[in-house]
């Protein structure tokens, strides 16, 4: 059985570093303080067992979640992640940095997360299909276009929203596009959706740049992770004239000082379902990835890889963190020190959820818009959360990552506070 650790996670997990994270900023949350507690527990937690049908006839058991952290701003609001490390904890980290993150960038949502624990390379699409669609019912309970509004995470993707989104569709009688967001674009979604996250990196570090006295043009920059948010701040930065000199996914690392070469990376992605075999750099280890000199390391892959040890080593000038939760916090305190400065995720990858909400609300309408128009407000929305988050960060000289977790947090508890306690 799961072990409901609320109180005393280890302190490198998600759940430990999102409390540390509270931690850093009750002392300036003022009278809303009282309701800390809030932040430190989720709303919700739904634990699922899913059954299917293998297509060798025998069948299968996954253990699936989704935690709603939050409700407070309005439904809750996250991805599905599809991994064999997934666990409650895990899924209770990135509900609750949702929270943080649609309350930094003021969209009118709380927090949530799910997940199965499986590793989907193994699964054929039929039993990807089944395995999504018994999950989609499961969680049928507490999912809805005003209730909470699941979208693609790590290892999900357009296809599976569809299934997502016609499950739920069949179970309730009509359909319903404004349950899931991230879907096909028939399907309701959202132009420039695909490349949101990727999209508000790029803005965040451009801004980021600005402010510390970076020339993008000639920067280099190294990315770990080559999935939708990594390759997609990539191209975009490659085309304000930066240099990619590095890039790390599940099949291998290289680099290449001169930069790679961008349409090669993506045809070596489309090709073989990695960068690994990639041939105009030199392959490098793993571990070597965080030696590398750069101006942008973005880490865009999963949680707790800026550990202590790589937080001494990197050679970079600004992260921007394209993940959840890639640093834990004795790194943070090391890269403070050093005067690297840190993205943090709940602005700098805002950028996905931020295009989701556009669907939501094109979906409530059916009325679309063009890629032109999402991206300038997406592009508008980004640089006034980043310019509100670094005033806040200058008046308390805080780290970027705290400053975030002020402006969120305040807005979240101040509406926990005019709501009042029910009953
Ligand atoms: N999974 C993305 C995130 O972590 C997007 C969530 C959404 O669009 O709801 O922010």
């Amino acid at each position: 059985m799961p072990n409901l650790s609320f109180v005393h996670p280890s302190p490198d997990s998600p759940w430990g570093t999102y409390l540390s994270q509270v931690d850093r900023v009750v002392p300036y949350l003022g009278h809303l303080a009282r309701w800390e507690e809030t932040l430190r527990r989720p709303k919700r937690t739904l634990i699922v067992d899913v059954p299917i049908e293998m297509d060798d006839g025998s069948v299968a058991h996954f253990e699936g979640y989704r935690v709603q952290h939050s409700l407070t701003r309005g439904p809750g609001k996250g991805g599905v992640r599809y991994h064999p490390d997934v666990t409650l904890e895990e899924v209770m980290a990135l509900a609750a940095w949702m929270t943080v993150k649609c309350a930094a960038v003021n969209l009118p949502y709380g927090g949530a997360k799910g997940g199965i624990r499986v590793e989907p390379r193994n699964l054929s699409m039929k039993e990807l299909e089944r395995l999504t669609r018994r999950y989609t019912s499961e969680i049928g309970l507490i999912i809805g276009p005003d209730k909470d509004i699941p979208a693609p995470d790590v290892n999900t993707n357009a296809q599976i929203m569809a299934w997502m989104m016609d499950t739920y569709s069949m179970n309730v009688g009509s359909t319903a596009t404004g349950v899931v967001t991230g879907k096909p674009i028939p399907l309701g979604g959202s132009l420039g959706r695909v490349k949101a996250t990727g999209r508000g990196v790029f803005v965040v570090g451009r801004e980021a740049a600005r402010r510390v006295g970076i020339n993008l043009d000639g920067a280099r920059v190294a990315v770990q992770g080559f999935g939708n948010v990594g390759s997609s701040a990539a191209e975009l930065f490659t085309g304000a004239g930066a240099k990619i000199v590095a890039v790390q996914d599940h099949t291998g690392t290289v680099y290449n000082p001169k930069g790679l070469d961008m349409a090669g990376l993506m045809s070596e992605l489309h090709g073989h379902g990695g960068i690994g075999g990639f041939k105009g750099g030199d392959k490098i280890k793993p571990e070597e990835f965080w030696d590398v000199e750069n101006e942008f390391l973005i880490p865009a892959a999963l949680e707790g890889q800026l550990n202590t040890e790589r937080a001494k080593r990197v050679r970079t000038r600004v992260v921007l963190e394209g993940a959840n939760g890639p640093t834990i916090p004795d790194g943070d305190l090391v890269l403070g020190e050093r005067g690297i400065l840190v993205v943090p995720d709940v602005i700098a990858n805002a950028g996905g959820v931020t295009v989701s909400y556009f669907e939501w609300v094109q979906d409530f309408s059916s009325f679309f818009w063009t890629e032109d128009e999402i991206n300038v407000r997406l592009d508008r929305i980004m640089i006034e959360a980043f310019k509100r988050i670094w005033e806040t960060a200058d008046q308390h000289r805080i780290p970027l990552r705290t400053a975030a977790f002020v402006v969120a947090c305040t807005r979240v508890l101040q509406a926990r506070e005019e709501r009042g306690l029910y009953p």
